[in-house]
């Protein structure tokens, strides 16, 4: 193995190892946030019996297999998000660093940390119906970075992604207000479509509305007769758009240059 084989190496296995930490972050976040709990403190506890995790029952993955998925003091069962969610994150900045390090570096980071948020913002949205700003004000910030580090489209494709699908949205938001008297999305699915819509630019980000889009049709179809919900019952939009988004940042380029060839362009 050549020196260069060896750094690659050394820098996917850094990247997973960091990823799975974070996501053990990310599981605090997903659980305090929504609560208006600090971040920092207090320490890591059951919230069953309050005991205070040790280091050792804190290390991701191992620790919650090595538990059997329960509280080592009062035997109460573990959320398996907590491991989900660690994976998962781990499995993103791998990807991330695989599919973008050789072009650049500083976008593998980007890309990173908006799968991270996006991770956040999917489990939260999903069990509280809420986008917290902070959360899309970090896709908005990455999206001002990587308009100097993607490479692939110009700066006006982020500036037109922000305001199509922001603006777009927003018609939807107000116009189902005005026409049906209610809410047909949440407001910070409108503010996360034009942060994303930023950070990708129109052409993933129409890439990202229809891989949102079709599953949330399919998935909500199949959910809402299985479960027999009355009318009216609401569901939050913001984790398929989150996944919509997450796959276009991570494979949209080749997805796209594939159908451009389809069209013989
Ligand atoms: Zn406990």
């Amino acid at each position: 193995m050549g020196y260069d084989e060896f750094i690659t190496l050394y820098v996917y296995i850094l990247s997973g190892i960091l990823g799975l930490c974070v996501g053990s972050f990310l599981n605090v976040v997903i659980y305090r946030v929504p609560n208006g709990m600090n971040l920092a403190k207090p320490d890591s506890h059951c919230t069953t019996c309050d005991y205070t995790l040790k280091w050792y029952d804190n290390i991701p993955v191992l620790s919650y297999l090595m538990l059997g998925g329960k509280c080592r003091k009062c035997g109460e069962k573990i959320s398996p998000r907590y491991m989900i969610v660690e994976i998962l994150n781990a499995v993103l900045w791998l990807l991330s660093v695989l599919i973008f390090w050789e072009q650049s570096p500083v976008y593998a980071v980007i890309c990173a940390i908006a799968l991270s948020t996006l991770v956040c913002i999917f489990f939260i949205d999903l069990e509280h119906l809420l986008i917290f700003n902070r959360f899309v004000i970090i896709i908005f910030v990455a999206g001002i970075v990587s308009l100097f580090f993607d490479g692939y489209i110009e700066w006006y494709d982020h500036l037109i992604g922000a305001v199509a699908f922001g603006g777009g949205f927003a018609l939807i938001y107000y116009g189902a207000i005005l026409i049906l008297k209610r809410e047909g999305l949440g407001f910070g699915d409108v503010k996360l479509a034009l942060a994303a819509g930023f950070l990708l630019g129109w052409q993933k980000m129409l890439l990202a509305m229809l891989i949102a889009s079709v599953s949330a049709s399919v998935i909500l179809v199949i959910l809402r007769r299985v479960r027999n919900d009355e009318e009216g019952h609401e569901y939050p939009f913001g984790p398929f758009l989150s996944v919509g988004i997450g796959v276009a940042m991570l494979v949209g380029e080749p997805i796209i240059n594939w159908y451009l060839s389809l069209l013989g362009m």
